[in-house]
């Protein structure tokens, strides 16, 4: 698999040694690169990449789920250059961001206001700050593997320790988090956690164990955050409106900037209140925040993303599942696949484990995501997959086909060919 990458992707492994000589590791970002290297991208259009070397990849993981409508989308291409044109940025508001604002609050029905921020990162810290300042406390509890962005504090709990300022209890686990909250919680600030965990796996959270959670924090009197940065593509009012839970707070990020960097909190007026420029109680600045182009590009997007085009990427991740477990079989190869709408994770085993942690199959993964990148797909090195509302059911037949043959690819090479 690996003799076959480095034939194919020439330019790519110049294009990385070039990279390792002026950023740590050639990379700037752990969720870009891959072993032996990454490959370096020069174009995107729709669900295609093409690399350094001129091969075009069909992109299905959308940069982790950000590019909902695929790459230069032509309505968020005309909205950011608009914007581009006629100045980019400043320091004073701007219109776009009381439009996005007010599209975000219109679908999401916990949220009455919005702060922006430059990613996912930001806004979970924001929500964090946010939480410190109304509780007086310090700590936060997220699940084990849960994922909200590099801070210091959510790194913790992804790694799946504890920490000074971290606790974890098991996702789906409703009496792990109230025995933790019942414990701990005079500490803790804010419970977070994802609807589905995202980078832990795609495993969905149920509705009794999501509002229960919300309960317990709020027992304990700590807020509750949902971090929605991925699963906001999952229904126009996000997997809240779906599992019919009112969180304190909500993150956002990801496709709410059309491709561009981005993050934001929401939530009701008195919270975010904290914020008011007249009396700020949480000093909160940012050269780049609610960056015009951004907030082009972010209204583009959302306004795209209506229920019907969610029902057709939803449909075709499920003719994707269906045709990769054949493929499977075909191949001889054991599959199981996390999903849930237009996300879903590969497991190279009889029943899914999660992608951090415990995952067993991080071998034959790894081949696969090489064998597949052979074969002209693109897809995270965990197996995270990601459609887009620029998909269609050809496609699918082809990412099908093009699957297949990587499986079998792997089946006939055995765990150790290269
Ligand atoms: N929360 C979740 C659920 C995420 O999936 C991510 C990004 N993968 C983040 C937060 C962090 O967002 P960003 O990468 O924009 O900092």
């Amino acid at each position: 698999m690996e003799a076959r990458y480095r034939e194919l992707t020439p330019g790519s492994a110049r294009a990385f040694s070039e990279a390792r000589r002026w950023l740590p590791g050639g990379s700037s970002r752990q969720a870009g690169y891959w072993h032996p290297y990454p490959l370096t991208f020069v174009r995107g259009e729709a669900c295609y990449l093409w690399d350094l070397d001129g091969r075009r990849y069909i992109d299905l993981l959308g940069n982790y789920t950000a590019l909902v409508h695929g790459h230069a989308y032509p309505p968020i291409v005309a909205a950011a250059r608009a914007r581009v044109d006629t100045g980019s940025c400043w320091a004073g508001n701007n219109e776009e961001q009381v439009r996005l604002a007010r599209l975000l609050v219109k679908r999401v029905d916990s949220v009455a206001q919005v702060r922006f921020t430059n990613s996912g990162t930001e806004a979970a810290n924001l929500a964090l700050m946010i939480a410190r300042r109304w509780t007086g406390r310090d700590k936060v509890l997220m699940a084990r593997g849960g994922y909200h962005g590099s801070l210091m504090e959510f790194e913790t709990g992804f790694g799946g320790a504890t920490g000074p300022l971290t606790g974890i209890a098991q996702y789906g686990d409703l009496g792990a988090f109230q025995k933790v909250l019942s414990e701990e919680g005079n500490s803790i600030a804010a419970v977070f956690i994802e609807p589905v965990m995202g980078a832990g796996g795609v495993i969905p959270g149920d509705a009794p164990f999501v509002e229960g959670v919300r309960q317990a924090a709020h027992s304990a009197g700590a807020l509750f955050v949902l971090d929605e940065v991925l699963t906001l593509r999952l229904a126009p009012g996000g997997r809240q409106a779906q599992l019919g839970v009112r969180p304190d707070l909500t993150l956002f990020g990801k496709m709410i900037g059309g491709g561009f960097p981005v993050g934001a909190v929401g939530g009701d007026q008195g919270l975010l209140e904290l914020f008011n420029p007249d009396q700020p109680r949480i000093f909160h600045t940012g050269t780049f925040n609610a960056n015009p182009v951004t907030m082009a590009a972010g209204i583009a997007s959302v306004e795209a993303l209506t229920a019907d085009r969610i029902d057709q990427m939803d449909a075709l991740a499920e003719k994707l599942k269906a045709g990769l477990r054949q493929a499977a079989i075909k191949a001889g190869l054991a599959l199981s696949i996390n999903h849930i709408g237009s996300i879903m994770n590969l497991f190279f085993s009889e029943s899914s484990g999660t992608a951090y942690g415990q995952r067993d199959d991080g071998e034959l993964m790894a081949r696969f995501h090489l064998a597949a990148l052979n074969h002209g797909l693109f897809l995270a090195p965990r197996g995270l997959i990601a459609l887009s509302t620029v998909m269609t059911e050809s496609i699918i037949d082809e990412v099908i086909e093009r699957a297949t043959d990587a499986l079998l690819d792997i089946a006939s090479t055995g765990p150790r060919a290269d």
